[in-house]
């Protein structure tokens, strides 16, 4: 498991590590906002492409780097998105093929692979290079809502680290489901027989249940930051925080298991069964 960051601490963290020169060629951030990571991440791009003395508002009229970073010009800059469903061969490849010189106007050459959970193994494989053969002055950062969809030939190559933003309590939308479905759950020896009469009716589609296994992860990291129990879980008060971090990791596999199509009274029963274990 990578460290859990907070706010703006994907920068911080990034400085310190080039700071004491521990670098990684590659990073995985797992994130709930990619917006928010993206933006954090930024001003790390900033902070090694800038030949001025690093300033979060770097003035452009007298930094060409920094006006070509915000342009999307910087030759030594580029960012993917998925085309459409998937990240394809021919963008790589552009990466590849640009990154072949060395970077000239800053010290190093960087890439993003924004949703990089589209990467199929066709164009993950034109990214081994990189990831294999790393050299000095390239840095790949890899950003994800769910680190288990990474094919696992990137995830396994990349130093993962797990970026978090605060939601405001207007932002759940399924708080009051979680809590309800959490509470039920807890310490229930019938918890299998309430899966199959009550949860399986709380919401309507393989979706809504991504969502709210979304949000209960998220209810989580909020918990164990702010130690604020908002939405009233009872395990939130009887674990440890120990405790929570494998419900964490739980979650995340129930994701996996929910958006690869698996049978969702089936994934309920896994989570309910596992959660037994964790609080026996
Ligand atoms: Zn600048």
């Amino acid at each position: 498991m990578g460290d859990i960051l907070f706010e703006n601490d994907v920068f911080n963290i990034l400085l310190q590590r080039y700071r004491e020169n521990k670098l990684a060629h590659a990073f995985l951030l797992e994130t709930n906002s990619l917006d928010s990571c993206y933006k954090d991440l930024i001003k790390f791009v900033k902070y090694l492409s800038c030949p001025y003395e690093y300033n979060d508002n770097c003035d452009n009229d007298n930094c060409h780097n920094c006006e070509l970073l915000d342009s999307g010009n910087l030759p030594s800059f580029i960012k993917v998105d998925p085309d459409g469903t998937l990240i394809k061969k021919g963008q790589i490849q552009e990466i590849i093929n640009r990154f072949q010189s060395i970077p000239i106007f800053s010290n190093y050459n960087i890439y993003v692979v924004n949703e990089c959970d589209k990467l199929n193994s066709s164009s993950a494989n034109s990214l081994l290079k990189f990831l294999e053969e790393p050299e000095d002055n390239i840095l790949g950062f890899y950003i994800t809502t769910n680190k288990m969809n990474v094919i696992s030939t990137v995830r396994s190559r990349c130093q993962e680290l797990n970026v978090y933003y605060d939601l405001a309590k207007t932002d759940y939308k399924y708080s009051s489901v979680v809590a309800e479905y959490l509470n039920s759950v807890y310490k229930n020896e019938d918890a299998i027989l309430y899966n199959k009469v009550e949860a399986l009716n709380l919401l309507s589609d393989r979706s809504e249940w991504i969502d709210f296994f979304k949000e209960m992860l998220y209810i989580l990291y909020s918990y164990l930051k702010n130690k604020s129990n908002e939405f009233n879980i009872r395990l939130l008060n009887e674990m440890s925080d120990k405790e929570i971090v494998k419900i964490e990791d739980l979650i995340k596999s129930v994701l996996k298991y929910l958006q690869s199509n698996g049978n969702i009274e089936l994934i309920l029963d896994k989570f309910v069964l596992e959660m037994r274990d964790l609080h026996a």
